[in-house]
């Protein structure tokens, strides 16, 4: 039952994943970065998901270490950027995300981008990290069916999360089975479409049958997929108003409407030609 803020999934080395927690991208470093966080820990977040790229990493680690929430309630995934895993630093990459957010462990390290020809050496350093406990897991970011065909015969271990632009028109079915069948935890992306899911249609009217919003809608199917979701907002209010979607259920008929909304339809870059 999904019915807390705190709900989460177990990945498959056992360790808790929220389900549901806040995304940082293009959220300034400074004020604005350590306002969220705040915002979020007050309204019950326990999860943030940043990256370097972000350039606020530091800004999330002041706000972590400013609340009263014990570090070890909150689940931190950070991720090693492309720049690094083409020069082959991602040891040193997250050594560096670690002073940032002044923290001696992460919930969750991520390869953010599958860079052609690093990737596989990538893992291998992720493993390393693993293996000194400095990640609580591991795992990969914007990797379709053909990066996981390639990298999963040589891991010694299986990626716990793949995280990928997921909504209601971009629901990839074969990755899902995939990474399924792997034991991979999926985790959705651009969850709420970048705020567009207010301009569909049957999630307006699926809104107002609940007394939701879209976005809640859509978020409520993500998590009742069994799908992590790590919706953004700059804005207090959104912030509360997208975590309040633990006091409903969408029946299986209404799942199946959103079900139905699959278009294969990116918003973000492609995986398979991406070029930064
Ligand atoms: P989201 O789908 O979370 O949408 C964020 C946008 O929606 C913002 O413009 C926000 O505006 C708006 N918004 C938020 N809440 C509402 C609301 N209640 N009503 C209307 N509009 C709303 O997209 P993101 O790309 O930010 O994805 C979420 C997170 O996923 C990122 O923050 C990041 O952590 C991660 N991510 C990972 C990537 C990867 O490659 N691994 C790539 C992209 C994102 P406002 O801020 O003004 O409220």
């Amino acid at each position: 039952m999904i019915d807390t803020i705190g709900s989460s999934v177990t990945l498959q080395n056992g360790v808790e994943m929220p389900l549901f927690g806040l995304g940082v991208f293009q959220t300034s470093g400074g004020r604005q970065v350590r306002n969220v966080v705040s915002w979020a820990l007050e309204a019950g977040y326990r999860s943030i998901d940043t990256a370097t790229v972000y350039d606020n990493e530091a800004g999330v680690g002041q706000a972590l270490k400013s609340s009263s929430v014990p570090r070890e309630e909150i689940f931190v995934t950070t991720k090693v950027w492309n720049s690094s895993q083409r020069t082959g630093h991602t040891l040193q990459a997250f050594d560096a995300s670690l002073r940032a957010m002044q923290m001696d462990y992460v919930d969750l390290y991520l390869v953010h981008w599958p860079v052609a020809g690093h990737h596989v050496q990538t893992w291998r350093d992720l493993e390393t990290i693993y293996e000194s406990g400095r990640a609580r897991a591991i795992g990969v970011s914007n990797f379709m069916v053909e990066h996981l065909q390639e990298l999963l015969p040589q891991t010694r271990i299986t990626p716990m999360v793949n995280q990928v632009e997921f909504h209601p028109y971009l629901q990839s079915p074969e990755l899902l089975t995939l990474c399924q069948e792997a034991g991979i935890q999926v985790e959705a992306w651009a969850p709420i479409m970048k705020g567009r899911v207010t301009k569909v249609e049957e999630l307006c009217s699926l809104g107002h049958k609940y007394g939701k919003t879209a976005v809640q809608v859509t978020l409520r199917w993500l998590l009742q997929r069994g799908i992590v979701a790590i919706p953004k907002s700059r804005k207090k209010q959104r912030i509360i108003e997208n975590a309040d979607i633990f006091d409903f259920q969408l029946t299986a008929e209404d799942m199946a409407v959103i079900d139905n909304l699959d278009r294969g339809q990116r918003i973000g870059p492609s995986p398979y030609t991406f070029k930064f």
